[in-house]
């Protein structure tokens, strides 16, 4: 069939994506273990007390080609006080920042650019750790990896997947990209700013961003809007209830490419549609429980029980196996909630599939 073998080629071209992805990060930390003229955080912090600087220039190798640059003391001690205003801004001592400040701090440039990103698929999961293939212009693809640091105390509460995934993505995050923006302007601020995944880097960009601006390169605003999507949503739903079933909440810490049919949700056009309806429909039934609106007809054992009540539990069971998930953690969260039992859960599901 046509559709399937699309699938199987797109599984395979992201599998050939992610050993290349591993190769170039190998090919890059070789290259910056032999880094010439690197401005470490020991050397600026010699420049650290105005009324006490060094008196000489400091004159460090630039590129591999024989260069140099030189700094006079007060430059140095200016880029100092940039390390120290930065890392005062992002509370450094829990790791990860929130997505609306990610955006808040990246530059209006970095924003414009991200809009002409292509694409960026989510495809592969870590723990708590995504792998996005994002499209580029020096190289087809990069990898931008986003940790999502709350997700691990989602995983042990009884909030039902939707919500606690939701909760999670307006939570901490971290981020890497490797392209030269993000090396060479940016992974020194996420590194101090305790946002940035390995490899990290502590010395300060001299040349490129003395000031410290900035955040976000293009590639990873162009998967923080893949991370706010829909279908990134369900499936991510999809992964929390499948890793809260395995037998002693163990995690899944090996790196692991999605299955089938999560990549069809990721990747496939039509079936993103589908999601968008199912989630819709989800919405709409939580909706419908928070502003109690329009009730329906209830049987007799559930006489005496808010109706909107009723629709939502059957709406969620609903939702959830058109895609396939448990739906037992989310209805007994509302069986709990609204003090349902056993035999009115029952009927209600009953009343729902007839
Ligand atoms: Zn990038």
């Amino acid at each position: 069939m046509k559709a399937s073998g699309t699938m199987r080629g797109a599984v395979s071209e992201l599998k050939e994506f992610e050993r290349q992805a591993e190769a170039e990060k190998r090919q890059i930390a070789a290259v910056r273990e032999n880094g010439v003229g690197l401005l470490t955080p020991e050397l600026l912090e010699r420049y650290s007390d105005k009324t006490n600087l060094p008196a000489q220039e400091l004159v460090l190798a630039y590129g591999r080609l024989g260069g140099t640059v030189s700094f006079t003391p007060e430059q140095l001690h200016q880029m100092y006080l940039a390390r120290k205003r930065r890392e005062e801004k992002f509370n450094n001592r829990i790791y990860g920042v929130k997505i609306a400040s990610l955006l808040r701090a990246s530059r209006p440039a970095d924003k414009e650019r991200a809009k002409e990103v292509r694409n960026a698929t989510l495809y592969q999961r870590k723990g708590n750790l995504l792998f996005f293939r994002v499209s580029g212009r020096e190289q087809p693809f990069y990898r931008v990896q986003i940790r999502l640091e709350n997700w691990q105390e989602a995983l042990y509460t009884a909030t039902p997947a939707m919500r606690a995934v939701r909760e999670v993505l307006q939570g901490r995050v971290s981020i890497e990209c490797p392209c030269g923006r993000h090396q060479y302007w940016y992974r020194y601020l996420a590194t101090i700013g305790k946002y940035a995944i390995d490899p990290l880097e502590h010395d300060f960009p001299k040349i490129r961003n003395p000031k410290l601006t900035g955040c976000c390169c293009k590639h990873v605003l162009r998967a923080i809007r893949e991370l706010g999507s829909n279908r990134v949503l369900l499936v991510l739903a999809r992964q929390m209830d499948a890793e809260r079933k395995k037998p002693g909440f163990k995690s899944v810490e090996r790196k692991q490419m999605f299955n089938q049919s999560d990549l069809n949700i990721l990747i496939s056009r039509r079936l993103h549609r589908d999601a968008m309806a199912a989630l819709r429909k989800y919405k709409a039934a939580a909706d419908a429980m928070e502003k109690k609106q329009t009730p329906r007809r209830s049987s007799a054992v559930l006489q005496g029980i808010d109706p909107k009540v009723v629709q939502a539990v059957g709406d969620i069971a609903r939702l959830y196996r058109q895609l396939n998930m448990d739906s037992g953690e989310a209805i007994r969260g509302i069986a709990d909630k609204y003090k349902l039992n056993a035999a009115q859960i029952d009927a209600i599901l009953k009343e729902d599939r007839a």
